[in-house]
């Protein structure tokens, strides 16, 4: 089938790398890249790149009608850590870029829209450990709500219009190539620039809080497979439990001093610690392994080992 992808919000963490893997399995020109700043010199250079507002309907119909877009990617939003400094902005970019990429499947113009949930869909009353797919949901961040709000109206979307939205819950994602846009798992990055900078870093979350955790390659193995998955096999359309690792500063710290014998890591809280507080410190993603075969690839020690080697060459 003849695929025309539009990623919105490319120039961001993950649609950074979404965009580049994307490419190499369509083609650089069937993949078109947005966002509402610059996007990198790779990007640019590689495909077509468009200025485009989310928030924006015309906009964004515009580009889907001139590039025959059938696929889109909606990477945009305001995270949980930014969201809570500023609530309305969150609620309004979150909610409606939404709308606008769902009406445009609801009316015929797209046919398959991708758009992540996030672990934040899970409150301080829901079980911690293993949390189940199904399970009690009461979200006590800006974020949070944004996201539980919009994997509601995607399942509406799905079963009143039929429209194929797919998406997963991603826990923290932790990257070499693009820095992390304001979450609270954002540490699990710094970490590793700081340890090789100054050998030392200072933690916004205590030690022992264990949070999911994904290292990109395999984030974006999951954002593709569930996406080239048979509609049948989708049978979840709100969005999928996703999981890979979990670990807390004091594990990572270990991790990083496998490599940097000398690294020293020091504690000073701030509001993100009570956001980790509300989430979950592992998942159960045993329905997406079922429903689309998902199976992470890459462990703790792992992620370090590809950290260090490909950050090394910058300080
Ligand atoms: P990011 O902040 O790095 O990137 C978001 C991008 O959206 C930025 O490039 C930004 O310029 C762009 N953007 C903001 N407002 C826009 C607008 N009005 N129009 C167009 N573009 C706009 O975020 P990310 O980490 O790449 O996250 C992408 C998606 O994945 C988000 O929905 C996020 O909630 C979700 N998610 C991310 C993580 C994570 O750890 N990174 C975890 C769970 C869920």
């Amino acid at each position: 089938m003849k695929k025309r992808i539009l990623i919105i919000g490319a120039a961001g963490q993950i649609g950074t790398e979404l965009t580049m893997y994307l490419r190499g399995i369509y083609g650089n020109h069937k993949v078109i890249a947005s966002d509402i700043t610059e996007a990198s010199e790779e990007i640019i250079k590689t495909g077509p790149f468009e200025i485009l507002d989310a928030m924006d309907y015309d906009a964004i119909q515009d580009v889907v009608i001139n590039y025959e877009i059938t696929d889109v990617y909606l990477m945009a939003a305001m995270l949980s850590a930014t969201a809570e400094k500023f609530p309305m902005k969150a609620w309004n970019l979150n909610m409606n870029s939404l709308f606008n990429i769902l009406n445009l499947a609801r009316d015929g113009k797209i046919d398959r829209i991708f758009w992540p949930s996030s672990i934040a869909v899970f409150g301080p009353t829901t079980t911690k450990e293993n949390t189940p797919q199904h399970s009690i949901m009461e979200p006590s961040t800006v974020y949070g709500i944004s996201k539980q709000t919009g994997e509601r109206w995607c399942e509406y979307y799905h079963n009143k219009y039929g429209v194929d939205v797919r998406s997963v819950r991603y826990p923290g994602l932790i990257s070499y190539k693009t820095q992390p846009g304001g979450g609270t798992t954002d540490y699990a990055v710094d970490i590793y620039h700081k340890a090789l900078k100054h050998k030392k870093y200072i933690c916004f979350l205590n030690e022992e809080n264990t949070l999911p955790m994904m290292f990109m390659d395999d984030a974006i193995r999951a954002t593709v497979n569930i996406m080239l998955a048979a509609p049948e096999d989708v049978k979840i359309r709100n969005a999928y439990n996703l999981a890979a690792m979990s670990f807390n500063p004091k594990q990572i710290t270990e991790s990083i001093q496998k490599h940097i014998p000398d690294f020293k890591i020091k504690y000073e809280l701030d509001f993100r610690q009570d956001i980790a507080d509300s989430w979950p410190q592992s998942i159960d993603d045993s329905l997406a392994r079922k429903d689309w075969g998902w199976e992470p690839e890459i462990d703790l020690d792992e992620m370090t080992k590809i950290m260090i080697e490909n950050l090394k060459g910058a300080y």
